[in-house]
C-alpha cells in the first residue's frame, strides 16, 4: 500500500530552517514582516489568517493582523493598502479572499505592490510565472511542488494530471509543473469521461472540492495522488480522494488533514522572508 506523504511533518521541518533563517536575517538588520489583512466575520477566513499569524510568530517572524469590519468600503481597504504598500517595514501583504460583496476582489489583489504580493495573485506576478521568471509562487501550487521535490518525487517528463482549473490552484499548480518539465493535463467540470484521463497521470492532483471525486478505480498502480481538497462531511474534514481505496493502489499519497494544508502556510513564510530579502538587496 502507498507511502503517505505528511506534509505537515515536512512543514515543521522547512518553518525549522525558516526560524534560524530568520534569525540570521535579524542579525544583518532585516526584520520580515507580513500584514495579513481580514474583512468581516467569516468563521473559516478568521481561522485561517489566526493559523498564518500564528505560524509566522512561531518563526520569530514580525506579523500584523487588521481586523476590518464588514461594512469597510472598498475606498477605505484601498487606502490602507496603499500606506503598507508605502511603508518600507513591510514586505508582505496578504488580504483574505473572498472580501464582502461591496468590495471588487480584483481592484485589490491590483492595488498590492507586486513586490509585496506574497500570494502571487497579482497579475504581474502571474504573468511571471507563466514567462518562468523568478516571482512570488502561489502559496498552494508551491507546497505542492516542494512536497514532491522532498519526497523524491521527479516531475521530469511525467504526466501530471490536475483536477481542477481555479486560478488559486489549479491553473498555477500547472504552469508550476510545466516549468520543471513534466507532461500537463488539465481536467475540469465539463471535461468528459475523466476517468479515462485520471488513469494515465503519474502524478495526479486533485483540486475540485468534491469529497470522495476520486477513488481507486480512477487511478493505475503506482501513481502519486496529491489531494488538494479540503470538504467538512458530517462535521469531519475530508479531501477529494478516497483515500482507503486509492492507498491499495498509490505508490504515494498526501492525507487530509495533515497533507497539502501545513504546506500552504509555510510557503506563505517562505515568501515573506524572500520578499524581505529581495528588498534589502535593491
Ligand atoms: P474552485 O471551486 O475555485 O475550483 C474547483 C475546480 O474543480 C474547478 O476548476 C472545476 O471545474 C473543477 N471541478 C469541480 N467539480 C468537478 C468534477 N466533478 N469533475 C472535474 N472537475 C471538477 O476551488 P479551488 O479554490 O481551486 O479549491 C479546490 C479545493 O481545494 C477546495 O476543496 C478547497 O477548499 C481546497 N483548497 C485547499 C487548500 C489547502 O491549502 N489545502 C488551498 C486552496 C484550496
Amino acid at each position: 500500500s502507498a507511502e503517505v506523504i505528511y506534509g505537515k511533518q515536512l512543514a515543521e521541518t522547512i518553518r525549522q530552517e525558516m526560524k534560524e533563517e530568520v534569525a540570521q536575517l535579524s542579525e544583518q538588520g532585516i526584520h520580515p514582516k507580513l500584514v495579513v489583512i481580514i474583512v468581516g466575520e467569516d468563521p473559516a477566513s478568521q481561522s485561517y489568517v489566526k493559523g498564518k499569524q500564528r505560524a509566522s510568530e512561531k518563526i520569530g517572524m514580525n506579523s500584523d493582523l487588521l481586523e476590518l469590519s464588514a461594512d469597510t468600503s472598498e475606498e477605505k481597504l484601498l487606502e490602507i493598502i496603499k500606506e503598507l504598500n508605502e511603508d518600507k517595514s513591510v514586505h508582505g501583504i496578504l488580504v483574505q479572499l473572498p472580501l464582502p460583496e461591496q468590495i471588487d476582489d480584483q481592484k485589490v489583489i491590483e492595488a498590492i505592490d507586486p513586490s509585496k504580493d506574497v500570494d502571487g495573485f497579482h497579475p504581474s506576478n502571474v504573468g511571471r510565472l507563466m514567462t518562468g521568471q523568478e516571482t512570488f509562487y502561489p502559496c498552494t501550487p508551491y507546497g505542492i511542488l516542494v512536497m514532491l521535490q522532498r519526497a523524491d518525487i521527479s516531475l521530469e517528463g511525467k504526466h501530471v494530471v490536475i483536477v481542477g482549473r481555479s486560478n488559486l490552484v489549479g491553473k498555477p499548480v500547472g504552469q508550476l509543473l510545466l516549468n520543471e518539465n513534466a507532461t500537463v493535463t488539465h481536467c475540469h467540470s465539463r471535461t468528459k469521461n475523466l476517468r479515462e484521463h485520471t488513469k494515465q497521470a503519474d502524478i495526479l492532483i486533485v483540486a475540485a472540492g468534491k469529497a470522495g471525486l476520486i477513488t481507486g478505480e480512477d487511478i493505475s498502480d503506482g501513481t502519486v495522488v496529491i489531494d488538494v481538497g479540503v470538504n467538512r462531511v458530517d462535521g469531519k474534514l475530508t479531501g477529494d480522494v478516497d483515500f482507503e481505496s486509492a492507498s491499495e493502489k498509490a505508490s504515494h499519497i498526501t492525507p487530509v488533514p495533515k497533507g497539502v494544508g501545513p504546506m500552504t502556510i509555510t510557503m506563505l513564510l517562505h515568501n515573506t522572508i524572500k520578499a524581505a530579502k529581495w528588498i534589502h538587496q535593491k
